[in-house]
C-alpha cells in the first residue's frame, strides 16, 4: 500500500502505541477519584499539560484536552461566543475553513451574529491587509486556520494576530491542525489554537484547544469540574498523557520531516508538471505536505477508484467532506476553475513515506491513463 493520505489522518509512532497500551492497562484510574492510584493517574496527566505547555511556550493552565480538533475548534468559537457575547457581533472567518470551523460558524451565524467570510487570494491565502479592512469595531471574533487542509496555503497567521490585535476587544483563533509539528507557530501571538494528535502519529480521541489564560470560555460539553469546568466527562488519561510525548516527537523531527517530505513533494510537483493534462492546484509557497493536483478528463472520483485499485490511498477533498457529491470548494475558491474544482485529488505526504513510493505513483498515474484510453 502507499498511503499518501496523511492530512486525513496518520499512522501512530509505535512508541506512542506502547506507551499508551501500557497506560491503557495500568493507568485507567478516573484522573478525579480521591484514592491513591487516582491521584497517580491526576499526577500524570497534569505532568502531560506541563510538558505540552512548554513544549508551545505558554502557561500550563492554558491547555484543555479534548477528544477532537472539531471539538476544540467548536468550544473555541461557540464557547468563546457564548462567554463574550456583549463584546460585539460581528465575526470574520474564511471561505475556505475546515467544515468543523464552517459549521460553528454557520450556527452562530444562524443564532443573529453577522458574518463575513474572507476570500482567498491568489496565493491561497488570506492577507493581513484583507482582514484590517474588514474589522469592526464590533468583531468580537476572528478564526482562520493555518494551513489549509485541502491545498497546503499557509496563512501568515502572526501577522494576521498583530492586525486584530490593534482592536482590543477582539480575539484570534487559529485552527493549527495541519501546520503543528511541520512549520512553527507563533503561539504568544494567538488566543486559541487547534491542534488534533491523530494528524502527527499519535492517537484517535486526542486533541487540545491551547487559551490563554486572560479568555473566557462557555463550556459546550456540560458535566463535572474537568477541565477548568470547561469540558464535562471523565479525563481520556491515557490518551492525554501519551498526547506529551507525541507532540516531543513531532517538534524533535519537525525539521528533518519537512526537508524528507519537501523531496517528495519538489519531485512529484515536477513530474505532474511534465506529464500530459497534469495540473497543480496547490500554491507554490504551500506547505509541502499537502499536494492538490489535477489530471485532465479524469474526474476526482474515477481517479480515486483507479488508484485505489492499485493500493494507493489519496482523497478528493477534505475526508470529513468526502462523502458530499461537490466538487472542492477550496479548489474552487482558488482559481476560480470548476474543471480543476471536480478532477481535484489531494496527496499528503508523512515521515513514513519514501521517493520511491513517489515513483511508484507516477507509474500508475501513466498506467490509468492508457488503460482509460485517454488522449492527453
Ligand atoms: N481542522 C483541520 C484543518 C483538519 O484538517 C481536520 C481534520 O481533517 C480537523 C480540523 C478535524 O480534526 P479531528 O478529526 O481531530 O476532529
Amino acid at each position: 500500500m502507499i498511503y499518501f493520505d496523511n492530512a486525513s489522518t496518520t499512522s501512530v509512532r509505535p512508541e506512542v502505541a506502547r506507551v499508551y497500551k501500557k497506560l491503557i492497562d495500568e493507568s485507567f484510574a478516573n484522573a478525579d477519584a480521591m484514592h491513591t492510584p487516582g491521584r497517580k493517574v491526576h499526577r500524570q496527566v497534569e505532568q502531560a499539560r506541563e510538558h505540552i505547555a512548554r513544549s508551545l511556550g505558554v502557561k500550563e493552565g492554558e491547555i484543555l484536552f479534548t477528544s477532537c480538533a472539531s471539538e476544540s475548534n467548536s468550544l473555541a468559537l461557540v464557547g468563546y461566543i457564548l462567554a463574550n457575547r456583549q463584546r460585539g457581533n460581528h465575526i470574520l472567518t474564511s471561505n475556505v475553513e475546515h467544515s468543523s470551523t464552517k459549521h460553528a460558524i454557520d450556527f452562530l451565524e444562524s443564532q443573529g451574529f453577522e458574518v463575513e467570510r474572507l476570500p482567498i487570494s491568489e496565493e491561497g491565502v488570506v492577507t493581513p491587509e484583507t482582514v484590517r479592512s474588514h474589522m469592526r469595531k464590533d468583531t468580537i471574533l476572528v478564526t482562520l486556520m493555518h494551513v489549509n487542509n485541502e491545498i497546503g496555503s499557509i496563512n501568515p497567521i502572526g501577522r494576521i494576530a498583530d492586525v486584530v490585535h490593534e482592536h482590543p476587544t477582539c480575539v484570534f483563533h487559529s485552527d493549527c491542525v495541519q501546520s503543528f509539528g511541520k512549520i512553527d507557530i507563533p503561539f504568544d501571538k494567538l488566543d486559541m489554537a487547534t491542534i488534533s494528535a491523530h494528524k502527527i502519529h499519535g492517537v484517535k480521541g486526542s486533541a487540545l484547544l491551547m487559551k490563554k489564560s486572560r479568555i473566557a470560555l462557555h463550556p459546550i460539553v456540560f458535566g463535572g469540574q474537568q477541565e477548568q469546568g470547561l469540558r464535562g466527562g471523565t479525563e481520556n488519561a491515557p490518551a492525554n498523557i501519551v498526547l506529551a510525548k507525541t507532540i516531543r516527537l513531532a517538534l524533535e523531527e519537525q525539521k528533518d520531516t519537512y526537508a524528507h517530505v519537501k523531496e517528495i513533494r519538489d519531485f512529484l510537483v515536477r513530474e505532474i508538471s511534465a506529464f500530459p493534462g497534469g495540473h497543480i492546484n496547490s500554491p507554490k509557497d504551500a506547505l509541502p505536505y499537502i499536494l492538490n493536483v489535477s489530471f485532465d478528463q479524469l474526474t476526482s472520483e474515477v481517479l480515486l477508484n483507479a488508484l485505489d485499485e492499485r493500493g494507493i490511498c489519496v482523497s478528493a477533498k477534505s475526508t470529513c467532506d468526502s462523502r458530499s457529491s461537490h466538487a472542492s470548494e477550496v479548489v474552487l475558491a482558488l482559481n476560480h476553475s470548476p474543471k480543476y474544482a471536480e478532477q481535484a485529488i489531494r496527496l499528503s505526504f508523512s515521515k513514513d513515506n519514501s521517493l520511491e513510493e513517489a515513483k511508484q505513483f507516477m507509474k500508475a498515474m501513466k498506467e490509468i491513463v492508457q488503460n482509460y484510453g485517454l488522449s492527453l
